[in-house]
């Protein structure tokens, strides 16, 4: 067979761009929402449907887009943002010109705009091709409407998650670009279901610059977050860092709530989100993790944000000097509040918490106060260690030993670092969630088998989940038989819920789905919220101790449900906060 060099078509080339600059529908509401800033707008109003796949629009009040430039906005490389006397200095926040044409390649593309005392008009695009405009009715701005993203493309439809994880994907995109414009009013509505469902909203914030911002923020971020928050703006060698960061009792589990821009672009950084953690090396326990929403002006040229296709990646000129006005700023802010690193050496320890199961060691710094230090001068940290003596387990020093248990409800346990709270409902719910989702995704699922096995009778919902959530049910280490009619006989359970009723265990698992698509994690939610048929009895010290041990290799166990932390610290500030007039 002989091969021949073809020129590939405009739509194979938009094809093989929109890979780059749309992966998934947070990226199209990215790309068009920066759009509309770009044309000044001061509202904008997004609707989506099913995580954005069958549905995404972006209405503006921009300057819109005349009849003329309508046909050329969806062509690759056109764009009026960018004077090519000049293409490093970047006042937009668009300048490749090739999001509607990417958009417009793999999706059904409508553009309907008007410009100040012109028509309006409308453009379909379908598999990258034109259809002729068409006059309509619409204010002065634009609506990009997109439905079936990716249709054309069924390889990458195949990869996109679940309508809720796209709409949370969504969800924390509209925050981060409302992060960067507290001048705008934008929202979020889903259209899923016969009622639309307000995700988002935040009005067009006013009063002072700081003002502005901090309402932003604090809409972001939620208002008590927000209280725990310090305002810093530093500047050094012609760049300046402001922003909001959290005082260290105000954390969250995840890096969730850390935002970074770039004269004005929100970013995903790994200088910028190295150099936070960093500021707050020995303020934080491990797995906590800061909240931040921090804006960095530079000098256009001394950053290139042109690095990677969605702008989402930037390269500064001077990491170091970025990375030293970030930690520095940090730090100052911190100490001023009275935050400083405790006193005590820094340790680097070998194994991390968990040992084996979290599989490649690493390291990471762990203080420890002088006290500790003199005791133990060689901190053993592979756990769980036995006494060779009695054969109990010795309870590793960084998950503390526990020393009381209040309320039946947390548990109060001593570690080099000093006190933390556990919340033990709350960890023991969110272990059995992590070690289910564990199951799920290994090959030879836990079960614990039944020496009686149970006759469950479903009703028809009960009985329609089961039809689809057979193998999922499998896969969690359930083993269901059918029993005639409308029963089945549950004759195994997964081995984390041992201690289950099986009628509930099964019902919970199904129960879930009622409102949930996403199998696994809403079975494994409805499993583990699912409290355990043996009578609750208060927890024994080395029940907690092992119960932390347990959730130690799994970094879901450090937050509960709604996301606050399962374990907090106990700091002396704030017993002595317990005890001010
Ligand atoms: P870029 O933003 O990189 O220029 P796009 O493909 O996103 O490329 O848009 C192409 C052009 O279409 C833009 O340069 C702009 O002139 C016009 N355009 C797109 N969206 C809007 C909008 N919401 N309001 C006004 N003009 C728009
Ligand atoms: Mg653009």
């Amino acid at each position: 067979m002989t091969q021949t060099i073809r020129r590939l078509s405009d739509t194979t080339i938009n094809r093989i761009a929109a890979g780059e600059v749309i992966d998934r529908p947070a990226s199209v509401v990215k790309e068009l929402v920066e759009n509309a800033l770009d044309a000044g707008a001061t509202q904008i109003r997004i609707d989506i449907a099913r995580g954005g796949k069958s549905l995404l629009r972006v209405h503006d009040n921009g300057h819109g887009i005349s009849e003329a430039d309508l046909p050329l906005s969806v062509e690759r490389h056109a764009t009026s943002k960018l004077d090519e006397a000049d293409i490093f200095a970047i006042a937009h926040l668009g300048f490749r010109g090739e999001a509607l044409a990417s958009i417009g390649s793999v999706a059904r593309l409508t553009i309907t705009s008007r410009t100040q005392g012109a028509e309006a008009w409308t453009l379909t695009l379908a598999g990258g091709r034109q259809q002729p405009l068409r006059p309509i009715a619409h204010p002065v701005g634009t609506t990009v409407e997109v439905r079936d993203l990716f249709y054309a493309t069924p390889a990458r439809l195949k990869f996109l998650g679940s309508d809720r994880a796209e709409t949370m994907a969504i969800t924390d995109m509209v925050r981060r670009l409302a992060l960067s414009a507290p001048d705008i009013g934008i929202a979020l509505h889903d259209h899923s279901t016969g009622e639309p469902r307000t995700l988002f909203d935040a009005p067009i914030e006013t009063g002072d610059l700081i003002a502005k911002g901090h309402n932003r923020v604090a809409r972001v971020l939620g208002r008590s977050t927000m209280e725990g928050c310090l305002h810093l703006d530093v500047a050094r060698e012609g760049a300046r860092l402001h922003g909001w960061i959290g005082q260290p009792q105000t954390t969250r589990a995840t890096a969730q709530a850390q935002f970074f821009f770039v004269n004005g672009r929100n970013v995903r950084d790994k200088t910028l989100a190295g150099a936070l953690k960093g500021a707050y090396q020995d303020l934080l326990e491990r797995g906590q993790h800061a909240v931040a929403v921090l804006f960095l002006e530079v000098a256009p040229e001394r950053v290139d944000v042109n690095v990677h296709p969605a702008k989402a990646e930037v390269r500064f000129r001077e990491a170091g000097e970025i990375r030293g006005l970030l930690v520095a700023g940090i730090r100052a802010a911190l100490a001023q509040a009275g935050h400083r690193p405790p006193e005590g050496a820094t340790l680097t320890v070998g194994a991390p918490l968990g040992g084996a199961s979290a599989g490649h060691p690493h390291t990471y710094q762990v203080p420890y106060s002088q006290a500790f230090l003199s005791r133990t001068p060689t901190p053993d940290t592979t756990p769980p260690t036995f006494d060779p003596t009695t054969g109990e387990v010795v309870p590793d020093p960084l998950l503390g030993r526990v020393v009381a248990y209040l309320y039946d409800a947390y548990a109060l346990s001593h570690t080099p670092n000093g006190y933390r709270l556990i919340n033990t409902k709350a960890l023991q719910e969110r272990l059995i969630y992590a070690q289910l989702l564990h199951q799920a995704a290994s090959a030879h699922p836990d079960t614990h088998n039944l020496v009686l096995p149970v006759v469950v009778e479903l009703t028809p919902a009960h009985t329609r989940h089961l039809e689809k959530a057979r193998p999922t049910l499998a896969a969690l280490g359930f083993v269901v038989e059918p029993f005639g009619g409308t029963g089945v006989l549950v004759r195994g359970l997964p081995a984390c819920t041992a201690e289950h009723d099986p009628t509930m265990a099964l019902t919970a698992a199904l129960d879930a789905l009622d409102t949930h698509p996403d199998t696994t994690t809403a079975m494994a939610t409805g499993l583990a919220q699912c409290p355990p048929s043996t009578p609750a009895h208060p927890l024994g010290a080395a029940e907690i101790e092992a119960l932390l041990r347990a959730a130690a290799p799994h970094p879901e166990t450090t937050a509960d449900w709604s996301g606050a932390p399962t374990a907090r610290p106990l700091t002396r500030a704030d017993l002595d906060r317990l005890f001010q007039p």
